[in-house]
């Protein structure tokens, strides 16, 4: 059994719904997993928005609006008159539960249960669209069988035999939502967004999947960012540990946290474009396609901390008492660097700043940057290659480096450097690693 995940430009209109139902011809196992529809989490986060600062005029305005496309989309995709029907009433259960959220739940509920509203419309719309042209398929509740621990980790346990269970008792195609789940309390919450490749990864390990399939808008990982280097290329295959590296580091065409749970249950997971199904796209596993250098990807809003100190400042305790402010503001450090008199680390949450110079400024003088990006190369046994750093650096000569970081892992080379030289630096690593 297969585990296939569209995206929200994937079910984004009918006539991209109509693509992947013709996608899905040669599944009839698998499991499908949806995003909302494009749009419609941005939508329903600034509907919370509006009840939460007591606007509710606009909010009820904006839920109008949605509710009259929706309309409007279902019009257009679904032929059949009873199916159209009972479909129309559903979505207009749903619009008016969505209007009367406010005095119904409490503020913390109320935000996650309007966020959960549009995985289970594009699901709801999506299976009754397959059967309208002949399809037979189950819609599943992800509520149902994806719940997080009181760690805020998912029941894996729990996932696994319930959605098992699921699974068996449904024979043929199933669909089910992404990025929705319970929490420790029963209520309804979400995976953060972005989060339903983390769904689909968490139900293809569930399951012991023969491959997870992630369908965007794009064919597969680049080799760099599109946005800002011409040239770049698909990339075919990658390891598990090379695509967490660029996940996190900026490649948005996987959420961070959805490679683990393929990686720990040894199961591939191919990126693929719904625009091009015929592409090859990109293939994630255990293997990769060996050593060098795959990808270049950059991360913004990067802060710099720079810590000084005379006192004996790599004396023994002395890193602890940093960690433990940034461990005390529930904030994780990406690169540091250490010299005899300071450190530096780069941090990608800026929330809690104030804190936390106020607490280093009792161990030494703090200096902060903002607006700084990691710059980062990704591949396989980076610092097995000889000549590979002395290259990627020289290609940065005309670029201020901040900071850099080699050999903490296998997979990784980084530099920080101020966001504004981040396409110039994106580039002539380009042309120095990957055109000559
Ligand atoms: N719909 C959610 C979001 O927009 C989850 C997802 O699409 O992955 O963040
Ligand atoms: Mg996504």
């Amino acid at each position: 059994m297969r585990v296939l995940k569209f995206g929200g430009t994937s079910v984004g209109s009918p006539e991209s719904m109509r693509g992947v139902a013709n996608i899905l011809k040669n599944e009839a196992e698998s499991l499908v997993v949806l995003s909302a529809i494009s749009g419609t989490t941005n939508r329903l986060a600034e509907i919370a928005e509006y009840f939460r600062s007591n606007q509710e005029h606009l909010a009820l305005k904006e839920i109008d609006v949605l509710e009259g496309e929706y309309k409007i989309f279902i019009d257009e995709l679904i032929q059949d008159a009873v199916i159209l029907k009972d479909l129309t009433a559903i979505l207009d259960a749903r619009f008016i539960d969505l209007k009367r959220a406010f005095v119904k739940l409490q503020p913390a509920e109320l935000e996650r249960s309007i966020l959960a509203q549009g995985e289970l419309m594009s699901t709801s719309i999506f299976h009754r669209y397959l059967k309208s042209i002949g399809v037979e398929n189950h819609l599943l509740n992800a509520l149902d069988v994806l719940r997080l621990k009181s760690d805020l980790e998912p029941d894996s346990e729990f996932l696994k035999s319930a959605l098992s269970q699921e699974v068996n008792a449904k024979p043929g195609l199933k669909i089910i939502q992404g990025y929705i789940c319970r929490n420790a309390f029963g209520e309804i919450d979400n995976l953060k967004r972005g989060g339903s490749d983390y769904s689909a990864s968490l139900f293809g390990a569930a399951l012991s999947a023969e491959e997870i399939q992630i369908w965007t808008d794009i064919d597969g990982m680049h080799n760099n960012d599109p946005r800002y280097v011409t040239g770049t290329k698909s990339i075919e295959r990658l390891s598990f540990n090379e695509a967490a590296e660029l996940a996190y580091f900026g490649a948005k065409i996987l959420h961070p946290s959805s490679v683990h749970p393929a990686h720990v249950a040894n199961i591939p997971v191919i990126l693929k474009n719904t625009q091009r199904p015929e592409a090859k796209g990109t293939r994630i596993d255990m293997m990769g396609s060996g050593t060098g250098i795959k990808a270049i990807a950059a991360k913004d809003g990067i802060t710099a901390i720079k810590v000084k100190s005379g006192r004996m400042l790599l004396a023994y305790g002395f890193l602890k008492k940093i960690f433990e402010v940034f461990d005390w503001y529930k904030t994780s450090i990406d690169m540091i660097t250490t010299s005899e008199v300071a450190v530096s680390l780069t941090i990608d949450q800026n929330d809690q700043i104030e804190h936390i110079r106020a607490d280093l400024e009792k161990i030494g003088s703090v200096e902060i940057d903002e607006n700084q990006s990691i710059i980062c190369l990704v591949g396989d046994e980076l610092q097995e290659l000889p000549g590979l750093a002395v290259n990627a650096f020289s290609a940065l000569k005309e670029v201020n480096i901040r900071m850099i970081s080699f050999g903490g892992s296998k997979h990784n080379i980084s530099v920080l450097v101020d966001s504004k030289d981040k396409v110039k630096a994106l580039q002539a690593l380009h042309e120095n690693l990957f055109q000559s």
